[in-house]
């Protein structure tokens, strides 16, 4: 049994030795939580409450504390991906809600997977999620002030390997921030979130980038076919410099590996399988 969990990336120039303190404690808190679930629970499971803890945490850009398209509005997107049964599903640039991850989840049991806008709404609230509004004071502050920020920071995503030797990936964004309205974020495509027998990722970073890159689905692709985790991520990666590409990947391999890669200083990151790791 492994998890591992990633917040996006942390910038030195933009914030400071008490937010890093702040996100390694939440990191470290939720990938035990997750750990203890992931001990009665499958991987899926494990995977979508994982996420929907880091969603609830404001200090991270998914959920809660989301940051705010270029109109004024948040719009969420959050995919996962099931190892036993291959299946995809996601919300894209859905609008109050609270826990896009478990709508995404809801999602896996219809044959129509994939939702966006209106539709995805409406389907949440048919399915008990309540008119939630995640725009908190501080976010709205830096909108306010126009503190245009051209770093990613704070996806979340989540790994899990279950007993089974069953993988599962999700991942959860409120985008850039000051993005184009209904701009369509990596995080809920096979780009940004993959998981078949072999492995699963979680990425972070810029979603043009890391949809360019198709990097979930190649890195996993790539252990399938024999590289180990390690080497796929480390290909995969090479891949991006010609273009300078942006991004952070966390995941697990089924034979245990559990691996985090970034292709610019840091993202932030916590796995646990009896012991704790995090970021430094
Ligand atoms: N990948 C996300 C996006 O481009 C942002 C992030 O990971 O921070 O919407």
């Amino acid at each position: 049994m492994k998890i591992i969990i990633h917040g996006g990336f942390f910038s030195e120039s933009s914030t400071n030795s008490e937010t890093k303190k702040a996100k390694q404690e939440a990191l470290s808190k939720i990938v035990i939580q997750g750990y203890e679930y992931l001990k009665t629970h499958a991987a899926l499971e494990t995977v979508a409450y994982t996420v929907s803890l880091l969603e609830d945490n404001e200090l991270f850009n998914a959920g809660l504390g989301s940051q705010i398209q270029s109109d004024g509005k948040v719009r969420l997107s959050a995919s996962l991906m099931d190892s036993k049964t291959e299946r995809f599903s996601g919300v894209i640039n859905i609008e109050d809600v609270k826990n896009p991850i478990l709508i995404a989840e809801q999602l896996l049991l219809e044959e129509d997977r994939v939702l966006s806008g209106e539709g995805a709404q409406k389907y949440a609230r048919q399915h008990g999620h309540q008119s939630y509004n995640p725009i908190t004071p501080s976010r709205q502050a830096d909108f306010d002030e126009k503190l245009k920020q051209q770093e990613n920071k704070g996806t979340v995503g989540c790994v899990a390997l279950d007993n089974d030797g069953k993988l599962a990936a999700a991942t959860s964004t409120g985008g850039k921030g000051f993005e184009i309205p209904c701009r369509v974020s990596d995080s809920a495509t096979v780009a940004g979130n993959y998981a078949n027998k072999y492995a699963g990722i979680s990425c972070t970073g810029v979603g043009e980038d890391i949809t360019s890159a198709a990097l979930a689905a190649k890195i996993v692709t790539r252990v399938t076919d024999g590289f180990t985790i390690e080497e796929a991520c480390k290909k995969s990666f090479s891949e991006l410099k010609p273009f300078d590409g942006f991004a952070g990947v966390v995941g697990i391999s089924a034979n245990g590996d559990v691996c985090h890669y970034d292709s610019h200083p840091y993202m932030v990151w916590a796995s646990f399988d009896g012991s704790l790791q995090v970021f430094n």
